[in-house]
């Protein structure tokens, strides 16, 4: 039952995205990726579905594959809205919009990777390219031990890394690995050198369907962080105000990325910016990043610098190489009942406590 909402590929979730979306009569757009198609030679796609009238006074957003492999879970919760027929008729008798966007990085989506057609990680690219782009000094340090020559680590490398940590600390490690580097085009969590079709994509988007609005929420989905199942409600804004009213509508467990206990680390260039800057006009924003955990941090990470590994061995065994896109696919997507059970449940409840946000008045 809940399998039904989740795809296999990007192709069949861009396709079940299209069709709920045509099921319930929504408007529709297809921003085709100008530069590269999928494994299959199909068309790459950010597919948009609002329903709900175009005037509507608030406006609620979904979003899927910001992070291309992590696109599986977002792409499930939106399907599963656009099966919900109570949910949607709530929203619409508050007088909400509902905005989905599925599979904003399409490219990553459906060949498998966190990053982009440049290996730009969408979350690390929404910045003032203009101004000098910040220094990751621990990330120049384990960019050659987080790629080594050979695959999987040896336990030279293991000890390297150990003794990095031991020396400049696991924050250091985290912030090296996490918070963004514009050093190495091919290393991990580049955030680019220009802003990326995904970023300007994003960015017109909003500004067509955000700006006029009196109030907006955007709820952005990704895997990969915290206990399996479990979706941690991170905070990215910085205001108190917005923070006192996050909490308050979805609970005492919305967690600050300056909070020692999240998962994350404050990461300068996510997509928040461009809701900050395309819907400047708008009274009242509110953004919930919806991190849903997979497998143990180290195993993600170990996923994640073998996607990078492979894109330097195109010449690896296909044994090895099916092997590793499996692992990194089930990094990001545990294909289990339960897994999606749980997503979609905390997803069902994020989104009524947005709409019951939306349609009672703030203070
Ligand atoms: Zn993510």
């Amino acid at each position: 039952m809940f399998k039904a909402f989740f795809a296999d590929t990007y192709a069949e979730a861009r396709a079940n995205f299209i069709a709920a979306a045509n099921q319930n009569q929504c408007v529709t757009e297809a921003h085709v990726n100008p530069v590269a198609l999928g494994p299959d030679g199909d068309v790459l796609s950010t597919d948009l579905a609002y329903c709900g009238l175009s005037d509507a006074h608030s406006v609620l957003v979904l979003t899927s594959g910001t992070h291309g492999a992590e696109g599986y879970c977002g792409s499930g919760c939106q399907v599963a809205l656009l099966n919900d027929r109570a949910l949607l008729e709530k929203a619409h008798a508050s007088g909400i919009g509902v905005l989905l966007i599925h599979a904003l990085n399409p490219y990553g989506f459906a060949w498998g990777h966190r990053t982009n057609e440049d290996n730009v990680d969408l979350n690390r690219n929404f910045r003032d390219f203009d101004r000098p782009l910040p220094d990751n000094r621990h990330y120049r340090t384990l960019h050659p031990l987080l790629i080594p020559d050979s695959w999987p680590p040896g336990p030279d490398n293991v000890a390297a890394i150990d003794a990095f940590i031991e020396a400049e600390g696991g924050q250091a490690y985290r912030e090296g690995m996490m918070l963004g580097q514009y050093s190495h085009p091919d290393g991990l969590f580049y955030g680019g050198r220009q802003p990326s079709w995904s970023n300007r994509t994003l960015r017109d988007i909003l500004a067509r369907y955000g700006n006029s609005r009196n109030r907006l929420v955007w709820i952005d989905y990704h895997t990969g962080l915290g206990p399996y199942g479990h979706a941690e409600k991170i905070f990215v804004q910085k205001g108190d105000v917005d923070y006192q009213r996050a909490r308050a509508w979805w609970g005492a467990d919305v967690v600050s990325v300056v909070d020692p206990d999240s998962s994350t680390v404050d990461i300068e260039g996510t997509a928040l910016r461009a809701l900050l800057e395309e819907c400047a006009q708008v009274p009242e924003l509110t953004f919930l990043a919806l991190e849903h955990g997979t497998v143990p941090m180290d195993e993600v990470f170990l996923a994640l610098r073998s996607d990078r590994w492979l894109a330097r061995h195109a010449a690896a065994a296909p044994g090895q190489v099916a092997a590793m896109k499996a692992a990194h696919k089930a990094a990001f997507y545990p294909d289990h009942d339960d897994w999606r059970g749980a997503v979609l449940g905390q997803s069902r409840t994020c989104v009524l406590q947005a709409i019951y946000g939306l349609s009672t008045s703030w203070r």
